[in-house]
């Protein structure tokens, strides 16, 4: 994990960051007044961006990052995701130190990052447009239960 200022990342990157704040706006967060807001950059140049959707029934709740990953998908299937952006807020102002990616989210992440066999980074937004990134999900899953996991003469 290294960390950087908004005024070094490139136009892209920077780009990100917006719409992934922005997308903060769009979260539905009712009950826990935290909103996640999240852009997938894909290689292509394409972005995607997520909020939190939350229920009052509590275990349906959906977090931002899979709510992206999921539209993303669906939307330029095939296509490579190079970056996921993350910010975090209590009453939409920006954390000085963001919350990362939940342990559901995270996996759902190595899960992409397989099937296109190229890292993706993970990059989060604090207060100031200050960024935390890394390099890919093993930073931030290590330790990880694997798809080979499941075949059957897996080595161990
Ligand atoms: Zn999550």
């Amino acid at each position: 994990m290294r960390t950087s200022q908004y005024d070094q990342l490139d136009k892209q990157l920077q780009d990100a960051v917006d719409n992934c704040i922005e997308a903060q706006s769009l979260a539905y967060a009712p009950y826990s007044q935290f909103y996640v807001g999240t852009c997938i950059l894909l290689t292509n140049g394409e972005m995607y961006k997520g909020a939190n959707q939350e229920n009052a029934s509590y275990p349906l709740c959906l977090c931002a990052e899979r709510v992206a990953l999921s539209y993303a998908a669906m939307h330029a299937p095939g296509s490579e995701i190079k970056d996921i952006v993350v910010s975090t807020s209590a009453k939409l102002i920006l954390e000085e130190v963001p919350a990362p990616p939940c342990g559901a989210c995270r996996q759902v992440i190595l899960e992409y990052q397989t099937r296109q066999s190229q890292p993706i980074r993970i990059i989060l937004v604090g207060a100031h447009k200050n960024v935390w990134i890394y390099e890919h999900i093993e930073e931030l899953l290590p330790y990880s239960f694997q798809p080979n996991f499941l075949k059957k003469n897996r080595k161990l």
